[in-house]
C-alpha cells in the first residue's frame, strides 16, 4: 500500500449522533466508550439541541434516503408476514421523517467526528441495525435499549434506538459540514495510533 492510499485510509472520518434518548438514559459515557475502545480518534465532540431543519437536512444529505428508508421498512413488515401502512416508499418515509424531526429535536444530544482506518464500516457495526430489537447483541442498539418499527409504529413515532452513525463515507463528509464549522474539528496525533497503522513496529523493544 502507498503512502497516500495508506493516510486515506487513517483519515477516514465518520458522524455519530447520541439522540436525545441516549442523552437521557445516562449513555453518553458508554456509547463514547465503545468508540474510543476501538482505536478511533475522537476530532470533535459537542452538545446540543438540533433544531428541526438541521434534522431534515442532515437525513436528506443522501438524496437515496427517502427510497431507501421506505423500502428498508416496507420489507420489514412483509417478514414479519404483516401490512406496511403505504406501498409507496415515499409516503412510508414522510411519517418516518416527520417523526424523527420530532424524536431528535426534543432535547439536547451529542454530535462526535471520529476518525480512523475504515470509520465509517467500523463505527457502524459497533452501533447495530436500525431496529433495536434485531440488532445483534453486543452492539449498542442491540444491548442498551428496546424498541421496535411495530411499536413505534403504534405509537405513530420514530424507532429510539440511542445512536445516528453516517451510513457511508460521502454521507459523512456532507454530514460533517452541516453540524461542524471549520475549526471545530482537531487535527492531532494519538501515541497509541502507531500501534495501529505503522508499518514496522519498530522501538518496542528496548
Ligand atoms: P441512522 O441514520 O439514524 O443512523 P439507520 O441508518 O440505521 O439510522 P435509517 O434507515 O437511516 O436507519 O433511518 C433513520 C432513523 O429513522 C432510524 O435510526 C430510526 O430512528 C428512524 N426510523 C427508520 N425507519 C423507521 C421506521 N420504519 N419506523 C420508525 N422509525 C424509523
Ligand atoms: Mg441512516
Amino acid at each position: 500500500m502507498n503512502f497516500d492510499s495508506r493516510k486515506k485510509f487513517k483519515e477516514e472520518r465518520t458522524l455519530i449522533l447520541i439522540k436525545p434518548d441516549g442523552v437521557q438514559r445516562s449513555l453518553i459515557g458508554e456509547i463514547i466508550g465503545r468508540f474510543e475502545r476501538s482505536g478511533l480518534k475522537l476530532i470533535g465532540l459537542k452538545m446540543l439541541v438540533p433544531s428541526k431543519d438541521l434534522i431534515e437536512k442532515h437525513y436528506l444529505v443522501n438524496p437515496e434516503w427517502r427510497r431507501i428508508t421506505g423500502e428498508k421498512t416496507i420489507e420489514s413488515y412483509k417478514k414479519k408476514g404483516k401490512q406496511p401502512p403505504f406501498e409507496d416508499p415515499f409516503k412510508v418515509t414522510e411519517i418516518i421523517l416527520n417523526n424523527l424531526k420530532k424524536y431528535i429535536t426534543s432535547g439536547p444530544a451529542v454530535v462526535m467526528v471520529w476518525q480512523g482506518m475504515h470509520a465509517v464500516g467500523i463505527v457502524r457495526k459497533l452501533v447495530g441495525g436500525t431496529e433495536p430489537l434485531t440488532s445483534d447483541v453486543g452492539t449498542i442498539r442491540g444491548d442498551f435499549t428496546i424498541d421496535s418499527y411495530e411499536v413505534s409504529d403504534i405509537d405513530g413515532r420514530a424507532v429510539r434506538n440511542l445512536v445516528h452513525a453516517s451510513g457511508n463515507i460521502e454521507e459523512a463528509e456532507k454530514e460533517i459540514v452541516l453540524w461542524f464549522q471549520d475549526g471545530e474539528l482537531l487535527n492531532y496525533r494519538l501515541i497509541p495510533e502507531s500501534i495501529l497503522y505503522d508499518v514496522n513496529l519498530d522501538g518496542i523493544l528496548e
